[in-house]
């Protein structure tokens, strides 16, 4: 995007320098570039929307490309957290999900038990102590979200 405009730039200055006009409030006025790394002689100057500071084109074009890099880099870590916090939130409801139908099961097995004789006293403990477990687990598992 910033090569096609600075082919428009050998074509017709003016058209660049009103590009530029839109995005930074400031007239350019003249100056010298208040990057270190410049070496320009008296040149116009502009105002760096990001960092305030009064630069030569070549350097405001620079800062735009930098700030452009810095707000992808932000975009990609931000996206990345979702990613991961996502996946997070996924696995924990899968858990959720697998708990839930583990304990239907034991729901069912004691529902089959309470309707038909002829079970053992252990049998019947058994599973009165596996939904016992259930139960407390689900109480530790709200006290901790809690
Ligand atoms: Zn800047
Ligand atoms: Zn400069």
């Amino acid at each position: 995007m910033l090569n096609c405009f600075c082919d428009k730039k050998k074509e017709n200055k003016h058209y660049f320098e009103r590009f530029f006009f839109s995005f930074f409030s400031d007239m350019p006025q003249t100056g010298y570039c208040t990057d270190v790394t410049c070496n320009k002689e008296l040149t116009e100057l502009y105002e760096c929307h990001c960092c305030s500071w009064l630069i030569c084109l070549k350097h405001l074009l620079e800062h735009v490309e930098i700030s452009k890099r810095d707000k992808k880099i932000q975009l990609d870590t931000i996206r990345n957290e979702l990613i991961s916090i996502s996946y997070t939130l996924e696995s924990i409801v899968e858990r959720k999900i697998n708990e839930i139908e583990t304990e239907k099961q034991l729901i069912n097995q004691a529902k089959t038990i309470i309707d038909k004789t002829g079970h053992t006293i252990e049998e019947i403990q058994l599973i009165l102590e596996e939904i016992n477990q259930a139960i407390l687990s689900n109480r530790k598992g709200k006290e901790t979200f809690e």
